[in-house]
């Protein structure tokens, strides 16, 4: 493997030894030529695989016809993306940016905003995006730390503890914000009751889908398997197939937030990126939701019982299996056999390949995770 430049970027990741140029479907290629399977599809972002012909096309066209205008002035795609996540929600209205992180700074000020209230309940162990806002509502305190203080007025409470939920909540909170899934604290998917009893308390809910929507989890948004509807959903990794994006959906029932001069983004709602998103939106139908439910039930079925792997835990395509011993040279062998995967946490392993992954492949990433996970 060649080993890649980090001189001239700031190191906040650690160096990596692959630098891949090239992708097709779960397929990526390095800059030697060697191809891996890919099973992170770059931290649960390229759903529709790499290169897919209906986000390639609509980006593309939209390339040679209007790259910004900016939102002081209507683009047709962002408009029409809006629609189109209105009706998978069933009624709601979007704001545009360009990360994970952005949607959740944009839920946490139209929630000030919309009840008046400053407080927060997150989860421990949640991740919500490296911006000050999304950092302080982040419940992972080695990630916090060196950037103490943060916004006050933030309780972390276990996932699934219905009792320490009720408990936590006060008059000044007016936000719940939650993951359906953990995506970056261990994979932990949160049970109905607990979602149930956020939803009863006085506060606006809110899911932050940016890892779970999408039909990451076998449905568009996860929150669809919980039997609640939040007032507010953020997204972002999935939404354009791997071109920037990010999105806060306020349902319409919820309180009135943001009027004009509230929040903005310069590049928030990019008609490029938008229109990507609306083939992306177009292309998720029943029968891939079907598939992503079954294979990720395949690949889960297919971890228990390996050496090392005491859980095994995910809902759809966002799979984690916990194991006894840190993860990293479990990940570092499988890249070297050739398949891509990630961490959650210090041990356990995440599996977050592209939504269109086949049984086939499914079947070869485990034979690669055998051989590593005995040797
Ligand atoms: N929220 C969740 C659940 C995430 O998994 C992430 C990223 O991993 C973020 C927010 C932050 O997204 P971004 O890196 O696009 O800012």
């Amino acid at each position: 493997m060649t080993a890649v430049l980090h001189d001239a970027l700031l190191p906040t990741y650690p160096p990596t030894q692959v630098t891949f140029v090239e992708g097709h479907g779960t397929t990526l290629v390095d800059n030697a030529g060697r191809e891996y399977l890919d099973f992170a599809a770059g931290i649960a972002v390229v759903g529709l695989g790499h290169r897919h012909p209906a986000p390639l096309a609509a980006a593309h066209a939209q390339l040679d016809r209007l790259w910004h205008a900016s939102n002081l002035f209507g683009t047709e795609p962002a408009r029409e993306l809006a629609a189109a996540l209105s009706t998978r929600f069933g009624g709601a209205r979007a704001f545009f940016c360009n990360s994970g992180a952005e949607a959740n700074e944009a839920a946490l000020k139209y929630a000030r905003k919309a009840t008046g209230k400053t407080g927060v309940l997150a989860l421990a162990g949640s991740f919500h995006g490296r911006t000050t806002g999304a950092l302080s509502v982040t419940g992972q305190p080695a990630k916090r730390a060196a950037f103490e203080p943060l916004l006050g007025d933030v309780r972390f409470v276990e996932p699934n503890d219905v009792a320490g939920l009720r408990s936590a909540m006060s008059d000044d909170i007016g936000l719940v914000l939650l993951e359906p899934v953990l995506g970056e604290g261990g994979v932990i998917p949160l049970e109905a009751a607990f979602v149930a009893a956020a939803r009863e308390l006085d506060a606006l809910l809110a899911f932050d889908e940016v890892q779970t929507g999408v039909g990451r989890t076998g449905t568009f948004f996860a929150f669809e398997q919980l039997g609640v509807t939040p007032d507010l959903v953020t997204l972002a990794k999935g939404l354009a197939n791997g071109l920037p994006i990010g999105c806060l959906l306020a349902a319409d029932g919820a309180a009135d937030g943001f009027a004009p001069g509230d929040h903005g983004s310069t590049f928030g709602g990019n008609p490029v990126a938008s229109a990507a998103a609306i083939a992306v939106c177009d292309t998720i139908d029943d029968e891939l939701l079907a598939a992503v439910a079954a294979n990720g039930e395949r690949l889960r079925a297919g971890l228990r019982g390996l050496p090392h792997v005491v859980d095994v835990r995910g809902r759809g395509l966002l799979v984690g299996a916990e194991l006894d011993v840190p993860v990293q040279p479990f990940l570092d062998a499988a890249l070297a056999a050739g398949l891509v995967c990630l961490s959650s946490g210090s041990n356990v392993l995440r599996l977050a390949p592209p939504l269109v992954v086949d049984a086939a492949e499914i079947d070869r990433a485990l034979t690669v995770l055998t051989e590593v996970l005995t040797a």
